[in-house]
C-alpha cells in the first residue's frame, strides 16, 4: 500500500473509476485512455511496483484468471483480446503500480509498436 500511488488511491476509492468488477484481491477498471473498444486494467488491490517486484507467483495466476472471467463476461472470449503487462521504460510503463492491460473490441495489429 503506497499513500500516493494511484492505483492504490483507486482501490482505497479514494479516487472514482470506472470499475467493471471486483473481487477481494483484484479491480478491473476502464482504461481512462482506452486503446481499443474494450480496455480495462486488471489491478491487484495490493501494491507491487511492477512484474520486477513480484514474488507471490500465485498472484499472477489469479491476476490472469480474473482477466479470463472478465472478458467471458463482457463477450469477448470468444472473439479474442489481448493481455499486456508493460515494464518499466522500454515496456512503456507509467503507472508504478503492476497492472494488466485487457483489450478487445477490435482486430489487434501485431507486432505492438
Ligand atoms: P502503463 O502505461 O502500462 O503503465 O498503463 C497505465 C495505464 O493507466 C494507461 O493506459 C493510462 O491510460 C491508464 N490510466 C492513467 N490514469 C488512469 C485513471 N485515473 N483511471 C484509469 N486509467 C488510468
Ligand atoms: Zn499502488
Amino acid at each position: 500500500m503506497s499513500e500516493s500511488c494511484l492505483f492504490c488511491r483507486i482501490a482505497r476509492k479514494e479516487i472514482p473509476a470506472g470499475i467493471v468488477a471486483e473481487t477481494d484481491g483484484f479491480l478491473a477498471l476502464r482504461d481512462i485512455d482506452p486503446k481499443a473498444p474494450f480496455h480495462v486494467l486488471i489491478v491487484p488491490k495490493a501494491h507491487v511496483a511492477s512484474l520486477n517486484d513480484v514474488k507471490d507467483a500465485k498472484l499472477l495466476g489469479e491476476m490472469m484468471r480474473f482477466a479470463v472471467s472478465v472478458a467471458e463476461d463482457n463477450g469477448y472470449a470468444k472473439s479474442g483480446y489481448r493481455t499486456v503487462i508493460n515494464t518499466n521504460a522500454d515496456g512503456g510503463q507509467t503507472v508504478f503500480h503492476l497492472h494488466l492491460h485487457l483489450l478487445a473490441g477490435r482486430r489487434l495489429g501485431w507486432p505492438p509498436g
